[in-house]
């Protein structure tokens, strides 16, 4: 199989969950097989090892981008930062505020956390509408920074999420795609 459908094939989908009609990408068995962990892991750090792509720092978002940013951070011997949800930051921070289907989100950075002109990659593990990372785009610009590529696992084009960050200037890197 190819690459993204080797992948594919170790994410569970979920019906139903975390509401009737959404079949949630549960990217748990990715991490839990370490063969898997490891491919995936390095299909991004082969990436941004590049001289061009190399981030100054990695920044991920709440909850998977935490994950996948750290260790991806840490193989590029670049620095991590964390875009969380609000009210879990301890110091002065900026905050975004976007749409979500019901309701709203507000995320928010540490105003210390990068320096103007720095060169960001921003990471989650899915991009459905891309309102949370576009809502982090908009932080790390905020603070000056650059986001110069976003980087998930898994693309949901019908949602149009990846069309819209593409547009508003995003560059992405996603790994698989589910219609
Ligand atoms: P968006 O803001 O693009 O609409 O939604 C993406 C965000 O919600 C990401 O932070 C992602 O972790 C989470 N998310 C939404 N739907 C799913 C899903 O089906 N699977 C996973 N793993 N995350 C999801």
């Amino acid at each position: 199989p190819s690459f993204s459908d080797y992948l594919r094939e170790h994410i569970r989908t979920v019906p139903d969950w975390p509401a009737p009609g959404v079949q949630f990408r549960d990217i748990t068995p990715l991490l839990q097989d370490p063969k898997v962990f490891r491919i995936l892991i390095d299909a991004f750090v082969h990436r941004y090892m590049d001289h061009d792509r190399r981030p100054d720092v990695v920044a991920g978002l709440d909850a998977r981008g935490f994950i996948l940013g750290a260790v991806v951070a840490y193989e590029l011997g670049v620095g991590f930062v964390p875009i969380r949800k609000k009210g879990k930051l301890p110091f002065t921070t900026v905050e975004e505020t976007y749409e979500l289907e019901y309701g709203s989100a507000t995320v928010e950075l540490h105003t210390d956390s990068v320096h103007a002109g720095s060169r960001v990659l921003l990471m989650d593990d899915l991009i459905a509408t891309g309102g949370t990372m576009m809502a982090g785009k908009k932080l790390l610009e905020k603070l000056g920074a650059q986001v110069v590529e976003g980087a998930s696992i898994v693309d949901l084009p019908e949602l149009g999420g990846s069309t819209r960050l593409r547009a508003a200037g995003l560059d992405l890197y996603t790994l698989v795609d589910f219609a």
